[in-house]
């Protein structure tokens, strides 16, 4: 077990014999973790991958998450600290942030996925947190990254959340998840294959060279902090997209300082009160951080967060409908400069 740099960490193990870790401030009294007293069978997931003939694309086949948990009352919430006559995935009274082994994970064996409590309270989401707790998350992420790029059957780290019934939660408490996947997804392939384009040509970094070209333009961007900036980008696919960029080039989030971990916690409650100014109600979206892969090309990728929603009015979602499902063609019916104004606004 290794000691995280701004939080506390205490292992334990649930009744079936999935790992349990809290992450506590780094001045939290020492925590005692109490046992799971449910007797849990050990799970037995059944994953499968296939590789697309046609694409290369690697799909899983996870059939025992058919039967995992939908949108349980809040007295049953297996996310919300043990109480009694609700046994839950995390056996103490209360915590800060925990994360644990999925129980219904899409990857085992090769490859893991976890999942991570941002608060023990059930009511609250992301932008309701305080910078300190926000902080504690990046700590936790950061942790998990490093932790999980150890194992050999790793080879891309992919923290992110899903927010709102819209996305497809299944589960109404503040989490996200980490899927370490066995192989490189898709979206990080073709990432990866434009960046050494990208570097062959011009010998720059894509990413780097697309945050200074947004820098120096402005009219997309969103947020700044010293260390960070968000934008709206300038071919978005999504109603609402805003990326959030490290200024400095890192491979990983277990690769930024103590001020960039600062710094993003501030930014992205920024942005994230922006998005539910947006409708005057939470606005469902997708946080999906990317980053450089575990074992190769480290230094073509260039870690930051893409933000999206699915939603282009107050009472309209987007779609994907022929052109982006049958042809992977985006059609967008908001400019990315007009988002990016209604963004800046929204905070005000
Ligand atoms: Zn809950």
């Amino acid at each position: 077990m290794q000691t995280p740099r701004g939080a506390r960490r205490t292992d334990t193990k649930l009744s079936d014999g999935r790992d349990l870790i809290y992450y506590d401030p780094a001045d939290a009294p020492v925590r005692v973790p109490p046992a799971d007293t449910r007797g849990l069978d050990a799970p037995k997931p059944q994953v499968q991958l296939r590789t697309d003939p046609l694409t290369g694309d690697v799909i899983t086949y996870a059939t025992h998450r058919n039967t995992r948990t939908y949108l349980p009352p809040a007295d049953q919430c297996p996310l919300c600290p043990t109480k009694p006559g609700n046994p839950t995935e995390i056996p103490d009274h209360d915590y800060n942030v925990a994360v644990f082994a999925n129980r219904f994970p899409s990857f085992a064996g090769p490859g893991r996925a976890e999942v991570v409590c941002f608060t023990s309270d059930h009511s609250k989401s992301f932008t309701d947190l305080s910078q300190g707790q926000a902080r504690l998350v990046v700590e936790t992420w950061a942790d998990r990254v490093a932790e999980l790029s150890a194992r050999p059957d790793v080879e891309y780290i992919f923290p992110f959340e899903n927010r709102g019934r819209e996305i497809g939660v299944t589960l109404s408490h503040p989490h996200g998840q980490i899927y370490a996947y066995p192989f490189l997804p898709p979206r990080i392939r073709t990432l990866l294959a434009r960046a050494r384009e990208h570097r062959d040509a011009t010998g720059g970094n894509l990413f780097a060279d697309v945050l200074a070209a947004e820098r120096t333009q402005g009219t997309r961007v969103v947020a700044e902090n010293p260390t960070w900036t968000a934008f709206v980008p300038e071919a978005a696919r999504w109603p609402v997209e805003v990326h959030l960029y490290p200024h400095r080039q890192v491979a990983d989030i277990a690769e930024l300082t103590d001020a960039e971990r600062d710094d993003f916690a501030e930014l992205y409650l920024n942005v994230l009160r922006r998005f539910d100014g947006l409708y005057g109600e939470p606005l469902p979206y997708i946080a999906a951080w990317h980053a450089a892969p575990v074992r190769v090309d480290r230094e073509l990728g260039y870690l930051h967060l893409e933000l999206l929603s699915i939603r282009r009015a107050a009472d309209k979602i987007k779609y994907l409908a022929g052109s982006e499902s049958g042809m992977g063609a985006f059609i967008s019916d908001t400019r990315p400069e007009d988002v990016a104004e209604t963004l800046r606004k929204a905070g005000s």
